[in-house]
């Protein structure tokens, strides 16, 4: 997914944590381009990470096949997200429902599918489009999320993209788990991570306990897609996030009466400072400025060494927004 916002403002936030805590994340709304409403967890007001997660939209679920006159764009359906550039983060694309169509210019085609991992490696430069095809299911539910890559290797690891239909599970006792990316109770996905990172989809039975270990060293949160679950004294129900902090041997969460899905999310505190604007992430300004232009440029040239075009789209790429007349500045991870 793109950050389709007309006029994204800089992104705000500083530091200072450590140690388990609850803190409670709420969800805004925003919408993407004319026919997309997600809630946007992170970056959020106090806290813009968890471990390298840096951006993290849910959308849905939605009956797409009814969206055109709320959004009164006649043929648009669903996700309709043209060719558009990323720098130094990892995409991860998960459906809970529904299906999109992925292409990317290293030449990718995928349909994003329910338990399906589609992992897209920007380096220093990459694009790509998500579409929900004429035939998809009526039904669009999933998060797009986003993972800063370090500063070792974002403009030198190259562009890729990785898909997984066969993700590692765990069966605990009432409670079940797939391992997304990095480890999560000593099983290990096999997508590519650039820092020690934990994303999972988790199920608990209704009314029945989870005690999930954790990783001492790691930050964590917690993510409610449908149902809701107590952690000490918060309960978060669909939409809504729990910051759990780092320092905890494991955590004890326990489903309501309905059961609850929740994303896990986690990893290494990340320490480096980020300049985030559009959907580009560097460290400076006038790196940020630079990655701009090279997409205008890209766009009037037909596609460039750094952003090629996307084979396999029907359109036009998405043009950048006019940047903010202030200097962009790197931010630190929590306020
Ligand atoms: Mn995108």
């Amino acid at each position: 997914m793109s950050d389709l916002e007309k006029d994204p403002a800089e992104i705000v936030s500083v530091c200072g944590d450590g140690g388990p805590v609850l803190e409670f994340l709420e969800p805004r709304e925003v919408i993407l381009g004319r026919t997309t409403k997600v809630r946007r967890l992170l970056p959020n007001k106090n806290r813009r990470m968890v471990g390298a997660w840096c951006f993290v939209d849910h959308y849905g679920p939605d009956d797409i096949s009814r969206r055109v006159d709320s959004y009164d764009v006649p043929g648009d359906r669903g996700m309709q997200v043209p060719p558009h550039p990323h720098t130094s983060l990892q995409t991860v694309s998960w459906l809970f429902e529904g299906e999109i169509e992925h292409r990317d210019s290293v030449g990718s085609h995928a349909m994003v599918r329910p338990g399906e991992l589609n992992i897209m490696t920007a380096g220093n430069g990459i694009a790509h489009s998500e579409v929900s095809s004429p035939d998809a299911p009526p039904m669009l539910h999933g998060a797009q999320l986003w993972v800063a890559l370090p500063d070792s290797v974002r403009t030198t690891t190259p562009p890729a993209f990785n898909a997984y239909a066969d993700l590692p599970m765990i069966d605990f006792d009432g409670a079940r788990a797939t391992v997304m990316v990095g480890t999560v109770a000593g099983v290990t996905s096999p997508a590519p991570a650039y820092t020690p990172l934990v994303g999972a989809d988790i199920t608990i039975d209704p009314g029945r306990t989870l005690t999930l270990p954790l990783t001492p060293s790691n930050e964590y949160a917690v993510m409610v897609v449908d149902g809701s679950l107590s952690v000490g004294e918060l309960a978060p129900s669909f939409g809504e996030m729990v910051y759990l902090g780092s320092e905890r041997e494991s955590v004890e969460l326990v489903a309501s009466d309905n059961g609850v899905r929740f994303l896990l999310l986690g990893g290494e505190p990340f320490e480096e400072q980020l300049v985030m604007w559009w959907n580009f992430i560097g460290r400076t300004h006038e790196e940020i400025v630079a990655a701009r232009d090279a997409w205008q440029e890209a766009i009037a040239a037909g596609g460039t060494d750094r952003f090629p075009m996307v084979p396999g789209y029907d359109g036009a790429a998405l043009p950048a927004p006019t940047l903010p007349a202030t200097a962009l500045k790197p931010r630190p991870r929590a306020r």
